[in-house]
């Protein structure tokens, strides 16, 4: 079975987010390393890193995430703002490596009113302005797109464009299911779309670039393009949905992680998790 978990609050904390896990039973999280609303991010002080280190490796979290902020846009028709984003993941992708979290998961943004073609002109050469800034092991993860708003990112054609341009081997992919859905890249999780996905994934970015799952129901519908996550089984992508994708054996070292609103709405929670479990005892 892979690593189950969640994003987890870190509120008050990096190694907060450590005992968060443990209460929801979450082996793979994600958390924000700095405020997510903020250009600015504030590195950790050695003592909070130490802190982090000593509570995560005594705990049985396994697979340790940092999400980016939603302001970064790295296509961004505004050279600013790409300096701006650029900057910020680095912060970020600093904190991770510091922590010894594995990657930064971040979306690559939109082009708004410039061709795709310029646009992801720019997000590559963004993306490989981060990856040198920071040095050392830690992965810098593209998180595929909901889509509309020209958006970069939401087909495995473009990502892995990406990957092959950008050539770096800590350049990695988190495949959101809602994401897909609403994306209109898979109309429902049966064993034969699941099958053709991840055969399509496999060919254009390669199943081993794929390090991590968001693992969410869709509050809105396929094709939408309209971002919105509910509890597993209690949106349109439905339980038997999930239940056909914890058959996808090519999605069993991948880090599952829930970015749920939580049956009590504080995100995700022991009972979302429980859940997915069963997904793989049906
Ligand atoms: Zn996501």
């Amino acid at each position: 079975m892979p690593y189950i978990g969640g994003h987890v609050s870190v509120a008050g904390g990096l190694h907060l987010g450590i005992q968060n896990a443990e209460e929801i039973g979450a082996r793979a999280i994600q958390f924000f390393g700095a405020s997510p609303r903020m250009w600015y991010a504030k590195q950790p002080s050695e003592q909070d890193v130490a802190l982090y280190k000593e509570k995560a490796k005594a705990s049985s979290v396994a697979r340790a995430y940092l999400h980016a902020p939603y302001l970064v846009n790295l296509a961004s028709p505004d050279g600013e703002m790409i300096k701006k984003s650029v900057k910020n993941l680095s912060d970020h992708l600093q904190i991770a490596q510091r922590i010894g979290a594995n990657g930064l998961i971040f979306h690559v943004g939109s082009g708004k009113e410039i061709p795709k073609a310029e646009a992801m002109e720019r997000a590559i050469e963004a993306m490989s302005f981060v990856l040198e800034s920071v040095p050392g092991d830690v992965e810098l993860v593209i998180e595929n797109a909901a889509g509309g708003g020209q958006k970069l990112g939401a087909s495995a054609h473009e990502i892995g464009e990406m990957l092959e341009r950008i050539d770096s081997p800590r350049l990695k992919v988190c495949f959101d299911t809602a994401h897909a859905f609403e994306a209109g890249i898979i109309e429902s999780y049966t064993p034969e779309h699941i099958k053709k996905l991840f055969d399509e994934w496999d060919r254009e970015v390669g199943m081993q670039n794929i390090v991590a799952l968001h693992v969410n129901d869709s509050k809105t519908a396929y094709n939408s393009h309209h971002d919105r996550h509910e509890n597993i089984g209690e949106g349109h992508i439905g339980l038997l949905g999930f239940q056909n994708l914890a058959r996808e054996a090519r999605l069993h070292d991948k880090a599952w992680i829930l970015e749920v609103p939580g049956f009590d709405g504080m995100g995700p929670d022991k009972k979302n998790i429980e859940i997915l479990h069963a997904c793989f005892q049906s």
